[in-house]
Order: structure tokens, then sequence, then C-alpha cells
């Protein structure tokens, strides 16, 4: 292994530069609970770690008058532990609560769980569902993205050299509305997903749909939005067709591998399975808010 500098910047621009001058070579570490794994395996010899901790704007959690804005390495724990935040997000937390146990909750990020580029990472479907825009700087400036368009394959985002996600933002939600998320796993804990889905919808006051997203995760090589899938809500009362519909559209969506967790037949299958479950769940809350 090569020798590494670790720098622990307190300022962006302290952060962009020591990521501009490593030219390629440089690493953000925010949790660091995938970095020093794939540190200690050899799967990445970066010149310089930037931890991004230090930051104000990477750890900062606040209400806004347009919703939510959560720093990209604000803890796993400090998100479930918002009652707030979980109020309004309970599908978000429901997926920031699956991110291993609490100790790696202590330190883990959603920053870093979605550029950790994981198809299976727990938090993205539910903050893709809750329609979540990412903060992005870098040598070019700032930059808006929704977190859907982040994840482009197994370890690979579309983040360009130098860049770093700064916060995310959620919605303010509208009346009759609700999210969840749920997970498929072997076990019941410390495993990943073979197949997740996030729901968030919208009911109108006549109880009809007007709003949905909708992704899946671990069935595909990236997190997926699945527009058809939200569609077949849309304008229903998200009764027992409009889900068969909603639940044939995820299918059709899925592109899985096969594994030793499951093969790719039984992952389309349960998730189909897992994104009802999900949208029975996100239904139950919309009405009672
Ligand atoms: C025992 C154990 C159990 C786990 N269980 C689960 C689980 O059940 N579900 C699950 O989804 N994950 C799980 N994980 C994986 C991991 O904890 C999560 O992916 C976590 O959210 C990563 O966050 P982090 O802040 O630690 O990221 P880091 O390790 O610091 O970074 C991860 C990646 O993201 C990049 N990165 C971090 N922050 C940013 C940023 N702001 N902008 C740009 N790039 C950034 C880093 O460069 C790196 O490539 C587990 C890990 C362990 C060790």
């Amino acid at each position: 292994m090569t020798d590494m500098r670790y720098e622990a910047p307190e300022t962006l621009d302290a952060a962009i530069a020591l990521l501009d001058d490593a030219s390629g070579g440089g690493k953000v570490m925010a949790g660091g609970t995938d970095v020093l794994v794939q540190l200690h395996a050899e799967i990445i010899e970066p010149e310089v770690l930037v931890d991004i901790k230090n930051i104000p704007d990477l750890k900062a959690m606040s209400q806004t008058e347009a919703g939510w804005l959560v720093g990209a390495a604000v803890s796993g724990m400090t998100i479930v532990d918002n009652a707030d935040f979980a109020t309004a997000w309970p599908g978000v937390c429901e997926g920031v609560a699956l991110i291993g146990s609490v100790q790696v909750k202590g330190r883990a990020s959603i920053g870093g769980n979605l550029c950790n580029a994981s198809p299976a990472a727990d938090s993205v479907p539910a903050i893709i569902a809750a329609g979540a825009v990412a903060k992005i700087i870098g040598p070019g400036g700032v930059r808006k993205e929704p977190v859907e368009n982040i994840v482009t394959g197994p370890g690979q985002t579309s983040l360009g050299d130098g860049e770093f996600i700064v916060s995310f933002s959620f919605p303010t939600r509208a009346p009759h509305s609700g999210d969840c998320y749920l997970r498929l796993t072997p076990r019941t804990e410390m495993d990943i997903a073979i197949v997740g889905a996030g729901v968030s919808l919208t009911l109108d006051d006549n109880g009809t749909c007007n709003a949905a997203r909708i992704s899946i995760g671990a069935v595909a090589p990236r997190p997926l939005l699945v527009e058809e899938a939200a569609n077949a809500l849309i304008g229903t009362k998200v009764d027992g067709t409009a889900l068969e519909n909603m639940v044939a559209a995820v299918r059709a969506a899925c592109d899985p591998i096969s594994d030793k967790r499951g093969t790719r037949e039984y992952r389309i299958k349960t998730a189909g399975v897992i994104a009802r479950r999900a949208a029975s769940k996100a239904l139950e809350r919309a009405r009672a808010n």
C-alpha cells in the first residue's frame, strides 16, 4: 500500500482545493463505514483521504420553509432520532434505520450510502421516493441534482472529479401524504437487501392519489425511479386493481442478478410483493395525515 495523506478540512473551499489538487487521487470520507473497509481490503488506494465531517454545512440538519435540509455527512442516528423529521418522512427514517447496527449508524451518512453506489443501499430508494435533491459542490461551482440521477451503476456515480455532495433537500409534505421503505433480506439485520422498495404518495381530499414516487433497490445495477409504477397509482383510490398494475410495472422494471441471496426470478417476484406492502403502508400513513 502506498502512503496516504489524511486531511480534515473545516470549510467547503478547503475541501474543494484538496480534492482539486489531488487531481483524481483524492477520496472523500464521511462516516467511513464503507471507505475504511475498502481501504483495509486495498480496494481503494487514494493519495489523499478528505474527511468532510468537520465542515459545518455537511453536518447541519434543519427544517426550512421549503422542507428539510440534511447535511450529506449527518449520521444515520442523528436522522432517525429527529422526531420532527421522522414525522415528515417516516419512510426515509425506515431506510436509514436499516443501515447496519446502531454503531454503524452512529457514523454512516446518507451521502455515503448514496455515493458508495451499491445497488442495494437501504436509504437510497427511500430518498429517491421522497424526491430529495442533492446540492453538489466542486471546482466548477454548485449544482443541484435529483438523487435518482447520482448512481449510474455499481460503485459508479455521476459526480465529476473533485465534486461532492453538501446536503439533501426534502420538499415540504402536502396534507394526506405518506411514505414507506421496506426491504427483504435473508436475515433480519446486518445483511444487505435482496429487494428494497421506497414509496411516497399524496392523496387529495377525496382520497384520490394525485402524486406518487416509487423506487426499487437491489433489483437492477442501480436504484431505480419507476415512473410507470407511480403512474399506475396516480388518479386512483389506490385500490386492488391500481396496486396490481403498480406491481406489474415494478416487475417489468427489474433487471436483477442471481446470487447467493436470491435468484433473478425470486428478486423480480418479491420486488412486486415488497413494493405493494410499502405502497399499502404509505397509503395508510397518507390517510392518517
Ligand atoms: C457492518 C456493516 C453493516 C452495514 N449494513 C448496511 C445495510 O444494512 N444497508 C446499507 O445500505 N448499508 C450498510 N452498510 C454500508 C454502509 O454503512 C453505508 O453505505 C453507509 O451509509 C455509508 O456511509 P458513510 O458515511 O460511512 O460513507 P463513507 O464510507 O464515508 O463513504 C462511502 C462512499 O461515499 C463517498 N462519499 C461519502 N460522502 C460523500 C459526499 N458527501 N459526497 C460525495 N461522495 C461521498 C465516499 O468517497 C465513498 O466512496 C454496512 C456497513 C457495515 C460496515
